[in-house]
C-alpha cells in the first residue's frame, strides 16, 4: 500500500515529464493565439456548485464525484470537470463587468472521477480547457473547435473529424424531449441497463449508448435537429457557414448529446478512428443557462475540456515521437583530487546557461564516462590533472570524438562550438 498509487491515478516520471511538457506548451500557444489567458481555480470547491451546475441527474454527480466532508463540517468536492469551476470563477470575480467576451483556459487542471477502472479511464486525469463568456454568436463555437482541432493536426493525429449537433435550448428542448419519451417509451423495456436508468433522468443520453443492441432501437429516434427552435436553428446554420469557410471536415451527427445537463445549442465532439473504433479527443459546447444558474447573471458561454493522457495515448499508438529534449548538453568528469575544479565549472557552466553536471556519487573516472554516456550529454569535459595546473579543460565531442583543450573561461563558448 504504501509504495503503491491509488488505484486509478498515475504518476509520470522525470524521464517522460517532457512528453506533457511539449503538449502543454503547445496548448499554451494555440490558445493564446485566439486570445484565451490562463485562469487558476482550485482543486476543490464546494459540493453544491457541481450539483447545481453539473446538474444531479448526472452519472458524474450521481455516482462519480468524489466528496468528502471537512473538518468544518462543509461538503466539498474534488472537481469532476472543468467548466463549472471557471463559472465559479468568473462570477466570483465580477468579470461580466468588463468588456465581453472573457476568454480563459485552464491547463493541467486535475479531474476526479470514481469512475469503474474497467473503461481504462483514471480517476485522476488531466484536463485542457478553453471558455469563453458573452459571446453568443456561433462564431465563437467556431472559432473554440478549430483551435481544438488545429492543435490535434499540429501535434500529428491522423483520421480526425469534427462532430456537431444542437441539442436547442429550453423553448425549444421540451417539446423534443416529449417526442422522444414517447419514442424511447415503446422500446424502452427492451434495451440496456444504463439506458432504462438514463430513461426517467435524461432521455437525450439514451441516444448517446454505445450498445449495438440500444443503437438499432434508437436508429429512427427523433431528431433534434426537426424541432429547433428559429433561434437555434440560425446560430446552428451560422456554424456551419463558419466551418464551411475554415474547410475542417465535419458531419452533423445528431447523436451527440454529451453528457451533462448544462449544454445548450451547439454540442461538438473531435473524433478520431482507431484500430479499436471511434475515440473522442474532445468534447464540448455551449451553455448558455450555467452562468444565470450559479450566478444570476444571464451571460452566454461555451467551450470545450481534452484529456491530455488521451492525447497522449493517442499520439503513442500513432508512433508520433515527441522530440527529447537534452539532459545535459556537458557532463563534467574529473580526476583525484579535482572535484571542486569540477564543481566549480559545472557552476560556471550553468551560470552561463548550459546544462551541466558531474558526478556526485563517488564514481571511478572510468564510471563517470560510462555515465555520462548514458545520459547522452553531447560533449564530455574532462578535468584531469595537467588541465587543473593549466586552469583548462579538455572537451570532447561524444559523436565523433574529437577533443580539444579550452581555457576554463571559455568552456561554455566551446561547449556551444562543439554541438553545432
Ligand atoms: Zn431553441
Ligand atoms: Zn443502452
Amino acid at each position: 500500500m504504501l509504495t503503491q498509487a491509488p488505484k486509478g491515478t498515475r504518476d509520470v516520471l522525470p524521464a517522460e515529464s517532457y512528453r506533457w511538457q511539449a503538449l502543454e506548451s503547445k496548448m499554451r500557444k494555440a490558445a493564446a493565439l485566439a486570445g484565451y489567458r490562463e485562469v487558476r481555480t482550485p482543486v476543490f470547491e464546494h459540493t453544491e456548485l457541481f450539483a447545481r451546475g453539473i446538474g444531479d441527474t448526472t452519472d458524474v454527480v450521481q455516482k462519480e464525484m468524489y466528496t468528502f466532508e471537512d473538518k468544518g463540517k462543509r461538503s466539498v468536492t474534488l472537481k469532476p470537470e472543468g467548466t463549472a469551476g471557471a463559472v465559479r470563477c468568473f462570477v466570483e470575480h465580477n468579470l461580466y463587468a468588463e468588456p465581453l467576451p472573457c476568454k480563459m483556459y485552464y491547463l493541467d487542471a486535475p479531474i476526479f472521477r470514481y469512475e469503474n477502472p474497467q473503461s481504462g479511464r483514471l480517476r485522476e486525469h488531466h484536463q485542457f480547457g478553453m471558455e469563453c463568456f458573452g459571446a453568443k454568436e456561433a462564431t465563437v463555437d467556431a472559432e473554440l473547435i478549430l483551435t481544438a482541432y488545429h492543435l490535434l493536426q499540429d501535434l500529428g493525429v491522423s483520421n480526425l473529424s469534427v462532430e456537431i449537433n444542437s441539442i436547442g435550448c429550453p423553448n425549444c428542448r421540451p417539446v423534443y424531449h416529449k417526442r422522444l419519451k414517447e419514442f424511447l417509451g415503446e422500446r424502452i423495456n427492451d434495451m440496456c441497463e444504463t439506458c432504462r436508468e438514463r430513461f426517467d433522468r435524461n432521455p437525450l443520453r439514451v441516444l448517446d449508448c454505445k450498445e449495438k443492441k440500444c443503437q438499432e432501437l434508437t436508429k429512427d429516434a427523433p431528431s433534434m435537429l426537426d424541432l429547433l427552435c428559429d433561434e437555434c436553428k440560425n446560430h446552428f446554420d451560422q456554424l456551419q457557414k463558419c466551418l464551411d469557410g475554415a474547410g475542417i471536415p465535419y458531419r452533423v451527427n445528431p447523436r451527440i448529446v454529451r453528457g451533462l445537463d448544462y449544454y445548450t445549442k451547439t454540442v461538438f465532439e473531435i473524433v478520431t478512428e482507431t484500430p479499436d473504433g471511434k475515440l473522442t479527443v474532445c468534447g464540448g459546447g455551449r451553455y448558455d443557462n450555467l452562468v444565470e444558474q450559479i450566478g444570476d447573471q444571464s451571460i452566454p458561454a461555451v467551450g470545450f475540456g481534452m484529456g491530455l493522457e488521451r492525447v497522449l495515448m493517442l499520439l503513442d499508438s500513432e508512433g508520433i515521437e515527441i522530440p527529447k529534449p537534452e539532459w545535459y548538453e556537458v557532463f563534467v568528469t574529473y580526476m583525484g583530487e579535482n572535484q571542486q575544479k569540477a564543481f566549480a565549472l559545472v557552476q560556471q557552466l550553468r551560470a552561463e546557461g548550459i546544462k551541466a553536471d558531474m558526478d556526485h556519487v563517488g564514481r571511478s573516472l572510468k564510471a563517470q564516462f560510462k555515465y555520462a554516456n548514458k545520459t547522452g550529454a553531447p560533449v564530455t569535459a574532462v578535468i584531469g590533472d595537467d588541465e587543473a595546473a593549466n586552469g583548462t579543460v579538455k572537451l570532447k565531442k561524444m559523436s565523433d570524438g574529437t577533443e580539444q583543450v579550452v581555457k576554463v573561461e571559455d568552456a561554455a563558448q566551446a561547449v556551444r562550438g562543439m554541438k553545432e
